[in-house]
């Protein structure tokens, strides 16, 4: 079977979740079934196999699960991105928006240097506004973003297009 099959129905669509009108994908399956979580991180990190990554910037929290799991294939360090407030030492703070409103993420000031070539991880690009909220802390810092990688897209929504004119290079296996 097809990559995109295996993970299309390693995917389950959940109605009115969570809101009403809002088709929620849930990757937990996905997750759930040994096969499809390997072929999906294979997949993800493949074009980066044996080039240099120093780090794996992955958003809270299913960017976490897939973003841990591609770290190590890439025998990269891993950052987390979290919302305001759970990160202990000191951080830098974005204020992101969402479907409806704002909120904030932050990183630890320290977690990446000058240069350090990093691969930014989520599960799902929507709007893309909580990826470029990401990219735009990461290069705060002075991060090189050779990538940012997502399962699905979902691509009437915009996400793609606004990294890519951020000069980010967008990687998805569904969408
Ligand atoms: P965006 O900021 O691109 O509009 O939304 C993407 C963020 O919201 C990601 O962190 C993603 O995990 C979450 N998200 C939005 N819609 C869905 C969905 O249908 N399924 C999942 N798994 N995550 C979603």
């Amino acid at each position: 079977t097809s990559l995109e099959d295996t993970l299309l129905s390693a995917i389950r669509t959940i109605p009115d979740y969570p809101k009403p009108g809002i088709l929620f994908r849930d990757i937990t399956t996905l997750l759930g079934n040994a096969r499809a979580f390997r072929r999906a991180v294979d997949e993800l990190v493949h074009p980066y196999a044996g080039t240099k990554i120093d780090k794996i910037a992955g958003i809270e929290a299913r960017g976490f699960i897939l973003g841990g799991a591609i770290a190590h294939q890439l025998s990269a360090g891993f950052i987390p991105i979290r919302k305001k407030g759970k990160l202990p030492h000191e951080t830098v703070r974005v204020a992101y928006s969402l479907e409806y409103g704002v909120d904030e993420m932050e990183m630890h000031k320290d977690a990446v240097t000058e240069g350090e070539k990093v691969i930014l991880v989520d599960d799902l690009i929507a709007t893309g506004g909580t990826a470029e909220g990401a990219t735009r802390l990461l290069r705060q810092m002075g991060a090189d973003i050779v990538a940012a990688c997502f399962v699905i897209d979902l691509p009437d929504l915009g996400g793609r297009r606004k990294l890519e004119a951020m000069g980010v290079e967008v990687r998805t296996l569904i969408g």
